[in-house]
């Protein structure tokens, strides 16, 4: 039998172990033939909702916010008005589209951190009801992890999936972490940066040239027209495995100054060379330190995970890099880069199934808990 029911518990003054509902902590585990988890993901600016059996992906719906578009920008509060409006239908879709009715859930992982504290609110408020509706457990997932955690969802395609222990890199709008990745549940951060992230240099980069956000695709789509050589821009000199990027951003605005002193059209007429070129530099900065990491830790099993995975020059690079250092790599599909809530579910299952669960009482976070993960 599951020990005391962590749900009813409360309520049952003088039965403490028994619960009148028959809810999941009371039902004898041999029952649980197949796991149902459903995932919300509400950090930043998408409102995604996912159903996993098992490890295996049933659906994976996500309602972008296009209210941001016209001010360059997440703005916080206009998110998660946005995601008070999308969850319920998202959630909605999700199960439909999995053919799984919400009685046959037995857990909801969502996202507690670090994003965006409204929007997290929103999806972790969503969590806490439905599961206690539902008398199913919650299972808490951060969100950095479940970008690593995504190399392990299944599906048709059938890709493999890394052994541990790997490296991954993930790299995102608001991080750039090596970690080292012992289990689903252990993890140590061996590198990360000290001012921005990869994310932020390509969405600055790309608004100091006028493009529209997030400016990581926009550069991605104008670099694959141009010439990576053009122009070169310095690379830091930092110890270690930790990155940065914010002396990148600024000699860029600085380059640009000068040219455009000299001819207010050179960013119109040099647009693609300066994608390929700002894009090469960033790809990089972050591959040297990835070799570096591998090379000191001896493990050549090699991930990468987070929105600028999505990348398709870091891709190539990174399979080219693979060859040459003899690495395996597991580079995600484009759905599973960026923001999503399968990515959540999946993290969600491995906790579920060490009895690892959520109390009605937390709250969200902002910033990552972690200075590393264990
Ligand atoms: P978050 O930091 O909210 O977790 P994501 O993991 O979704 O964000 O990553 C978003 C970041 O990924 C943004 O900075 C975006 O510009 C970047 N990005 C998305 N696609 C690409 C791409 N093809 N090339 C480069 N950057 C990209
Ligand atoms: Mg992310």
């Amino acid at each position: 039998m599951k020990p005391n029911c962590l749900v009813h518990y409360p309520l049952l003054v003088d039965h403490p172990k028994m619960c009148p509902l028959n809810c999941y902590f009371c039902r004898p585990v041999s029952k649980q033939m197949d796991t149902y988890i459903l995932g919300i993901e509400s950090s930043c600016d998408d409102t995604s909702a996912a159903v996993l059996k098992n490890t295996h992906i049933l659906s994976n719906e996500i309602a972008n916010q296009r209210v941001h578009q016209s001010f360059g920008g997440v703005v916080p509060e206009l998110a998660s008005r946005a995601h008070q409006q999308n969850i319920i239908p998202v959630v909605d879709i999700a199960l439909r589209k999995a053919k799984v009715t919400k009685n046959q859930l037995d857990a909801i992982a969502f996202t507690r951190g670090p994003g965006l504290l409204g929007s997290l609110l929103v999806g972790t408020s969503f969590a806490k009801s439905f599961a206690l509706g539902l008398g199913i457990p919650m299972v808490e997932v951060d969100h950095l992890k479940a970008h690593i955690l995504s190399h392990f969802i299944d599906d048709e395609t059938g890709l493999d999936h890394p052994q541990f222990p790997f490296l991954c890199l993930t790299v995102s709008g608001g991080h750039t972490q090596i970690v080292k990745v012992e289990s689903a549940s252990s993890m140590e951060i061996i590198g990360t940066t000290i001012d921005d992230a990869a994310g932020e240099a390509f969405d600055k980069a790309a608004k100091i040239m006028g493009l529209p956000y997030p400016g990581g695709p926009e550069i991605d789509k104008l670099a694959k027209l141009g010439d990576p050589d053009k122009f070169q821009f310095p690379e830091p000199k930092i110890e270690g495995l930790n990155y940065s990027f914010s002396g990148l951003k600024t000699s860029f605005l600085y380059f640009l100054r000068d040219r455009l002193r000299e001819d207010e059209n050179f960013i119109e007429q040099n647009i693609n060379d300066l994608s390929a070129s700002i894009q090469s530099t960033i790809i990089s900065i972050l591959l040297k330190k990835l070799k570096r990491a591998s090379r000191e830790t001896g493990i050549k099993e090699i991930a990468i995970a987070g929105g600028v995975s999505a990348n398709s020059g870091l891709r190539k690079a990174v399979i080219e890099t693979a060859t040459k250092e003899r690495w395996k790599t597991h580079i995600p599909k484009l759905q599973y880069s960026t923001d999503n809530a399968a990515m959540i579910a999946i993290a969600g299952y491995f906790k579920f199934l060490e009895g690892d669960f959520a109390t009605q009482d937390l709250t969200p976070y902002s910033k990552s808990k972690f200075s590393n993960f264990k």
